[in-house]
């Protein structure tokens, strides 16, 4: 299949090591799908350790160069950079539809939501400030600096192609480390085209390796390198755990951005269409497939049945299909794993005593494509409640009082975010702190951007990327007391 880009050289189909596009040594290549048609995209190298491992040792060599540049020049790499990514937006959105099936409205957006990062950890480069403090003896002084922490491997999810590789690559960048990327098996080639073009922006060979392939010998790879100082992943909990325990044989510094299970609240004083609109964004954003997607609705007993229409009416408005024909708001899910999820959440939600307001079922699109779901009168012993759903599937819980809806949202080892509606501004206090999650949404479904610091609680996670503390994952501190004065 080929694709009508406006520059063709964006759609690579090699691996990115030390500067040198190139195969697998095997020569083995994986084939990638459009989840929409099942029409093969292209082939990417399935590389292992040793390809890995000659990435680590790239940008290695290219770290020790790029740190000592100041946070100025590295800022102004990034800024072509981002400047790129810009001028080729429309292509980029066109390769992550063709391999993520997110509608091409949609993509565009999130091309512009990954560039944002790089835009604001170019700016960042330069305010990687340390700091002083008052010595206790007077004839010492301390200061404390910030140094680039080295080569940073970064893993990241299929569900945002673009935008999980750049807030990973752009912070590391841009206070002097060097990266070795994974992308997702199924959604390789944005991350390589935003390697071509960050190599257009001038970034020096070796500081930007992207390695394909077998996800658990690069993995371990990654992990089991003295070389490599530091982990940033994203995906799911149960491989998030996995790299965290082989992380620990090297004593390595970690950011997890791991699995969700938001609750999306709305009370009786909130505003209903309001609430409708945002859980909306909430809920279908990119089909369900986001970890901060509202995974339980619950709904205050005297809104609950003029939520659940006017929801339901808000949801008939959605229109499933190919991302890339126009109108379509709602494309297919990444794989038939997760069509299977879905359907097993519903099966077991109905068995247990909920009922389907609509959808329910695969769409009759075929492929990967389900139809957006509504259950009313879900309840705490269903997987619904406890697992995430990741897909088009919206369970109504009822709830009386903010004590019993409290106890509730938080009965989950999950803690990434969590969303409410309410017009009572001393509850919007008192439920914003009561609940236990990295981000809360209050009268919004929308609260990502790269100002604010994205990141969980509990097991949903380490760290935070984005905003000013987003640098920070990738600096160590380093205090230096002078003595004799
Ligand atoms: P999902 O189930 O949503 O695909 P995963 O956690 O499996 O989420 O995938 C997120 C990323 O982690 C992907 O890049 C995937 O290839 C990678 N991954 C999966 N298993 C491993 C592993 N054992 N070691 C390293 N990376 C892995």
């Amino acid at each position: 299949m080929s694709i009508p880009l406006q520059h063709p050289s964006l759609f690579r189909q090699q691996a990115l090591i030390g500067g040198l596009w190139c195969a697998a040594d095997s020569g083995i290549l994986q084939p990638i799908h459009n989840p929409a048609t099942g029409e093969l995209i292209g082939q990417v190298p399935y590389m292992g350790a040793a390809e890995t491992q000659r990435a680590i040792a790239a940008a290695q060599a290219a770290q020790r160069e790029w740190k000592q540049r100041t946070g100025k020049e590295r800022a102004a790499v990034l800024r072509r950079w981002f400047e790129l990514v810009m001028s080729h937006q429309e292509d980029l959105a066109q390769i992550l539809t063709r391999e993520q099936g997110r509608p091409l409205a949609e993509a565009r957006g999130e091309i512009a939501y990954g560039a944002s990062f790089i835009e604001w950890f170019g700016e960042e480069a330069k305010r990687t400030y340390g700091d002083t403090i008052p010595s206790p003896q007077a004839s010492q002084r301390i200061v404390v600096i910030k140094q680039p922490v080295g080569v940073v491997a970064a893993i990241t999810p299929w569900n945002f192609p673009n935008a999980m590789v750049t807030r990973k690559a752009a912070p590391a960048l841009a206070v002097g480390c060097a990266v070795v990327l994974k992308p997702a098996p199924q959604t390789p080639f944005s991350a390589l085209a935003l390697a071509v073009l960050a190599e257009e922006a001038g970034l020096p060979p070796g500081l930007l390796n992207v390695v394909t392939g077998d996800a658990h010998a690069i993995g371990g790879a990654m992990t089991s390198s003295t070389a490599v100082a530091k982990l940033s992943f994203t995906g799911s909990t149960a491989v998030g755990k996995l790299l965290l325990a082989q992380c620990a044989g090297t004593v390595k510094r970690v950011s997890m951005e791991l699995g969700g299970n938001a609750p999306f609240i709305v009370f009786d004083d909130a505003d209903v269409d309001a609430a409708v609109a945002g859980a909306i964004a909430s809920k279908y954003r990119n089909n369900g497939q986001t970890c901060v997607c509202a995974n339980r609705i619950y709904v205050q007993s005297g809104i609950y049945d003029a939520f659940a229409s006017k929801l339901a009416s808000a949801v008939r408005q959605l229109k499933v299909g190919n991302g890339l024909e126009d109108g379509i708001t709602l494309g297919p899910l990444i794989d038939e794993r997760a069509l299977l999820k879905v359907e097993a959440h519903i099966a077991d939600a109905l068995a247990k005593g909920a009922q389907l307001v609509m959808g329910g079922r695969r769409h009759a699109l075929g492929h990967n494509f389900f139809e957006p779901t509504i259950l009313v009168n879900a309840s705490a012993d269903m997987r619904v409640a406890q697992e995430e759903t990741f897909g088009p599937l919206a369970p109504l819980f009822r709830f009386d009082t903010e004590e019993e809806l409290l106890r509730l949202a938080n009965a989950t080892e999950s803690g990434l975010a969590s969303y409410f509606y309410s017009r009572d501004i001393a509850r919007c206090w008192r439920v914003a702190e009561a609940l236990e999650t990295g981000m809360v949404g209050i009268n919004t479904g929308l609260i990502t951007s790269e100002v604010v610091p994205f990141g969980g609680i509990k097991q949903s996670g380490l760290g935070r990327e984005g905003s000013y503390y987003g640098t920070d994952e990738y600096l160590n501190i380093k205090y230096l007391c002078f003595g004799g004065q």
